[in-house]
């Protein structure tokens, strides 16, 4: 605290992202990273770009990027926008979608960056009780809302919601924006860009830090009606005219571009997802079911925190969060072959 301090700053509660660590050598399984390196095409068309060009400022719109993703899904470019990671596409759609003096309605147990943007850009929120089975209730959203987010799959549980269900919050909801926000979508689910066509009120977005193991490029995208998107496009050029620089917008469009590495590395995940959720369950764990690159799971007879911590010293890194109803379950990233056999034998060995 300093006397310089806004008293805006003064009581924002920031996010706390997960651990990078400085060490080497240790089996990171705690952010949800891509244990496989982004496409080698994507990477040769960023070295490409690695020149002298880079005394000019990119392309403000990302309009090579925006094609990838339209021809990528069938749509439109004019229903795409790009922006520096998904992070940020989600701060531009609170800020230009959702501040509607009602409250923004989100899981209890959900995505922590959501609250925290609430915060910043002062929008009340109701987060509605997920039922035992960590299941979002879709019956639950019928009340006044100036707004509708979820992750689909669901972040930190890895469970899916039926592309059903969220077609009648959608039709319930015909005056409020519904965000599904598909940062995992593409380990087991079906996206909801298919509906984008039909409902002017539902915005998708999307990342290239995991399915397209881009996290450290930073880029992330929205996908909805025109209007929409318009309204991002009007917040981020009232904010950084040039979110995505040369190499991320070369780099994202090839990733786009390269289907078959993506399919390929999304299967190699989601087997070794089948993989890792039977050693746990034969360890003794409850996985919830994932539809994601990371189980949720908790020992009924072991400490979570303790068991995070006793993985920490052993070298391996996982993510435990500290909130009511999930203090006792551990959030584990699908990693290498090698990093999921190092996470279940220092848990044998615990
Ligand atoms: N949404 C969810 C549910 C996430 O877990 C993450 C990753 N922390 C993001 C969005 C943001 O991802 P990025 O900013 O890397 O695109």
């Amino acid at each position: 605290m300093s006397k310089f301090w806004s008293p805006f700053v003064k009581d924002l509660v920031p996010y706390v992202p997960g651990e990078q660590p400085k060490l080497a050598n240790l089996v990171k399984l705690n952010t949800n990273e891509n244990p496989y390196g982004p496409s080698p095409k994507a990477l040769a068309a960023m070295r490409e770009v690695l020149d002298d060009g880079l005394r000019l400022y990119p392309d403000p719109n990302g309009d090579r990027l925006k094609v990838a993703v339209a021809e990528f899904y069938g749509i439109t470019s004019q229903q795409v926008f790009v922006g520096n990671g998904s992070d940020e596409v989600l701060a531009h759609a609170f800020h230009g979608l959702f501040q509607h003096g009602k409250p923004l309605l989100f899981p209890d147990v959900t995505y922590s960056f959501y609250p925290v943007y609430c915060g910043l850009y002062g929008i009340a929120f109701e987060a509605l009780a997920l039922d035992g089975q960590f299941q979002i209730r879709v019956e639950d959203y019928a009340r006044p809302n100036g707004g509708i987010i979820f992750p689909n799959p669901n972040a930190p549980t890895g469970c899916l919601l039926a592309l059903e269900a969220i077609e009648r919050l959608l039709q319930a909801n015909p005056d409020s924006v519904v965000l599904v926000d598909e940062a995992y979508i593409d380990f087991g689910g079906e996206s909801a860009v298919g509906l984008v066509g039909r409902y002017p009120n539902l915005l998708v977005t999307q990342t290239l830090s995991k399915s397209r193991s881009l996290a450290g490029l930073r880029v992330g995208v929205a996908i909805g009606h025109p209007d929409l998107i318009e309204a991002l496009e009007r917040i981020k050029n009232s904010f950084n005219s040039y979110p995505l620089d040369r190499l991320a917008i070369v780099g994202a469009a090839v990733a786009f571009e390269d289907r078959a590495y993506f399919e390929q590395t999304c299967q190699a995940v989601v087997s070794s997802r089948e993989q890792v959720v039977a050693g746990l369950q034969g360890l003794g764990f409850e996985v919830l079911p994932s539809a994601a690159n990371f189980v949720f799971a908790r020992h009924p007879q072991r400490d979570a925190l303790q068991i995070a911590a006793a993985l920490r010293e052993r070298g391996v890194l996982v993510r435990h969060f500290k909130q009511a109803r999930i203090a006792q379950f551990l959030r584990i990233s699908i990693g290498s072959p090698a990093q999921n056999q190092a996470l279940l034998d220092a848990l044998g060995a615990l």
